[in-house]
């Protein structure tokens, strides 16, 4: 975590973009105070198109000469500014001040030269940062989870109930149950977890074609299981199929039982009124993973409703496939895409590598399927990265960077509670919606709504 995060807080970190914002700018912790007997300098610096003319050199600090400082004097300790966020963009927010000599430590005299930095610090001064957004996005409100998780249910480690308080220990807001061959595997956890507001347990299935079977389809929500079709009817499904073939024609190249089967599934799903997201198609290549040329049919001929771009599977694999996202997109194929884990077990941190952040307005499927999404690879000892519209990574970027961590902080504390509350420990509840509705505080701080 930005250890600043700690020490400041912009409130709201959030704003309309070429609107004019009112922002807060408080000291949390105390080692570096804003008293106000001194004034401020503070400058708003966006982060990527400038709202001030470049100078006539077109020097490297050329746009610092029209850029304004604001001199501002606390009320209560709180700096208060109203400023006009020009743009889409994130924005530095500068605060320093050359009359910080009347509270400082003075014990700090006969350090002089040796405590150079920390002396000064208020001099050199500190940055907050904060985000101005259009208006389809300010309305919308992040959400991280993973749509793609088994549990005892089928091969998975651990009971539903328990994985979902692991999901959302890690500080994510929605898990959806996807367990091979079983619908709905949630409906406990769904039950037992159904009064918390801010983390959404959705229902699901992977669907196959029968046991071991090679196709591998995400479906989420819906109203009834398309396995059980495979399972109990096989006959219907070759019928079906069978009449398929007489309606559709076959891409060039393609099997063509492969194909009539996975357009098969695809109605099926819709016909439960489910979701259908393609995934991780170059999991183990060579034994087990989906044809490019079938994968480009799938999503092209719109057999699936998303894409999952970075699953559970080798880094080199999900490079594949965001190879194969970048592929469609240049074809014009904008795909809505996940990030999910196929996580089978929440106790080797597995569960953690990736997820989806959607940017939801009613409903997290609904944002997904509107293109409001972003898959975030997050390996161990390696850069987070985030894979979707450019406009979307570098927003989840400035959420990866100074909302998530106090995000997941709250998270981990109800998350562990409700691992209490799963294992039937009723005596945690109240803890469980308190730290929830410290959660709330912080969205409503800021997001500003
Ligand atoms: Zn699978
Ligand atoms: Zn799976």
């Amino acid at each position: 975590m930005d250890p600043l995060l700690k020490k400041f807080r912009a409130t709201p970190a959030v704003v309309k973009a070429d609107a004019e914002s009112e922002i807060t700018i408080e000291s949390l912790e105390g080692s570096y105070r804003f008293y106000d007997d001194i004034t401020y300098e503070i400058t708003f610096t966006p982060q990527d198109e400038s709202d001030v003319p470049l100078d006539e050199e077109m020097s490297l600090v050329g746009y610092e000469k029209a850029r304004k400082t604001y001199l501002v004097k606390p009320e209560n300790g709180r700096l208060k500014l109203r400023h006009f966020f020009a743009g889409e963009q994130e924005w530095r927010i500068h605060i320093s001040t050359r009359e910080y000599k009347k509270h400082e430590n003075p014990l700090f005299e006969p350090y002089r030269p040796y405590w150079k930095a920390l002396i000064e610090l208020p001099k050199k001064g500190i940055d907050v940062h904060v985000y101005s957004l259009n208006d389809d996005l300010y309305k919308r409100k992040p959400m991280r989870g993973d749509l793609h998780v088994h549990t005892t249910v089928s091969d998975g480690g651990e009971t539903p109930e328990f994985v979902c308080a692991a999901y959302r220990r890690s500080g994510r807001d929605f898990v959806a149950i996807t367990d091979h061959n079983v619908f709905y595997a949630s409906k406990e956890a769904e039950a037992r977890f159904g009064f918390l507001k801010n983390f959404r347990i959705l229902k699901g299935e992977e669907v196959h074609n029968g046991y071991v079977g090679f196709f591998h389809m995400v479906h989420i929500g819906g109203e009834h299981s398309v396995n059980d079709i495979y399972l109990n009817d096989p006959e219907r499904v070759k019928k079906e199929t069978a009449e398929i073939e007489k309606e559709i024609e076959i891409p060039q190249g393609l099997d063509k039982n492969e194909y009539l089967g996975r357009v098969w599934m695809y109605r099926a799903i819709k016909k439960s009124g489910g979701y259908a997201i393609h995934v991780h198609p170059y999991w183990n290549i060579g034994f087990y993973h989906t044809s490019t040329k079938m994968s480009m049919a799938i999503i092209k001929n719109g057999l699936c409703d998303a894409f999952e771009v970075i699953g559970g599977v080798e880094p080199h694999e999900n490079n594949m496939q965001v190879a194969l996202y970048n592929e469609l997109r240049a074809e014009g194929f904008d795909i809505p895409i996940v990030g999910s884990t196929d996580s089978h077990s929440v106790l080797n941190d597995g569960h953690l590598k990736r997820s989806t952040v959607a940017f939801v307005e009613d409903d997290i499927i609904t944002a997904i399927d509107e293109g409001y999404s972003t898959a975030v690879e997050s390996l161990a000892g390696e850069n987070v990265r985030a894979y979707g519209r450019l406009r979307l990574v570098t927003y989840t970027h400035f959420l990866l960077k100074n909302y998530f961590p106090l995000h997941d902080e709250l998270c981990e504390i109800s998350g562990r509670y409700m691992e209490d509350y799963a294992h039937g420990d009723d005596s945690v509840k109240e803890l469980i919606i308190q730290t929830e509705q410290r959660l709330d505080m912080l969205n409503k701080n800021f997001f500003g709504k």
